[in-house]
């Protein structure tokens, strides 16, 4: 089984894209002991590669410095953070936010710095966290030359993998993602499988995956059923955030354990 898991923030607010400190933690001791190590994105995607997973961080909240490093670094785990620049060292910077979603501090420079030099790679996610469908070619082009640049000239490293922000991407996107960089994940729920384009990969959101019952048997039939039901509700909602549904937390419980 490989996966990348997708966070957004790591705290204890409770909100959609909130990963609890301390489940954080948990989460990281649990893939070890499921014999899921973590790797980085060019690690996962090499070939003949077939066990393990890649952490991924969207957006940049300063939650990801205060208390995901710590636990990546005592656990010398590598992780990638999609960074969108403009927002960087400013609070609750989505105009289209849910209400649902709590303010979040970004980080400022100097910690995305703090986080490259902790082994966090930095990679890219628009400067302005757009729509990118509703973009021209050098609408595109601006929006991650820019925030490549920036990158670029606070780390030293030029990003090598995005995200297309809210996971949306047409056809026009993919092509420029494909030429432009080595990998693109999207929102798209599920494990890779073995012949994946590199510019629409796959991904777990850790918001379904705080069980650590559902962890240890990612890759059982259960947890897969589990996550396609959670697939098609996103599609349905269009939507890289959504809210606990009352029929898919029931089928949540159905796959505890009695113990
Ligand atoms: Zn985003």
């Amino acid at each position: 089984m490989r996966a990348i898991l997708t966070f957004h923030s790591i705290d204890d607010s409770g909100s959609v894209i909130s990963y609890p400190p301390g489940r954080f933690w948990a989460l990281l001791e649990c893939l070890g002991r499921a014999g899921l190590p973590v790797v980085d994105l060019d690690t996962l995607l090499s070939s003949g590669f077939t066990h393990g997973v890649a952490i991924t961080f969207d957006d940049g909240m300063r939650s990801v410095v205060q208390h995901a490093l710590p636990a990546l670094k005592a656990h010398r785990m590598p992780a990638h953070l999609f960074l969108s620049t403009e927002p960087v060292g400013r609070v609750q910077p989505w105009p289209d936010q849910p209400s649902s979603i709590p303010s979040f501090p970004m980080l400022g420079w100097d910690e995305v710095e703090t986080l490259a030099e902790g082994g966090v790679l930095i990679e890219s996610h628009t400067h302005s966290h757009p729509d990118m469908r509703k973009l021209s070619l050098d609408g595109m082009q601006a929006e991650c030359e820019r925030a490549d640049a920036l990158i670029e000239q606070h780390t030293g490293r030029r990003p090598s993998y995005f995200a297309y922000p809210f996971g949306y991407f047409d056809r026009r996107n993919l092509d420029f993602a494909r030429d432009r960089y080595r990998g693109t994940v999207t929102t798209e729920l599920r494990p890779l499988r073995d012949h994946e384009d590199p510019a629409a990969l796959p991904r777990l959101d850790t918001f379904y995956l705080k069980s650590e019952e559902l962890l240890r048997h990612l890759d059982s039939p259960p947890v897969q059923a589990y996550l396609s039901a959670r697939s098609v509700l996103r599609t349905w909602r269009g939507s890289q955030v959504i809210p606990e549904s009352g029929a898919l937390a029931a089928l949540r419980r159905a796959f505890r354990p009695q113990s």
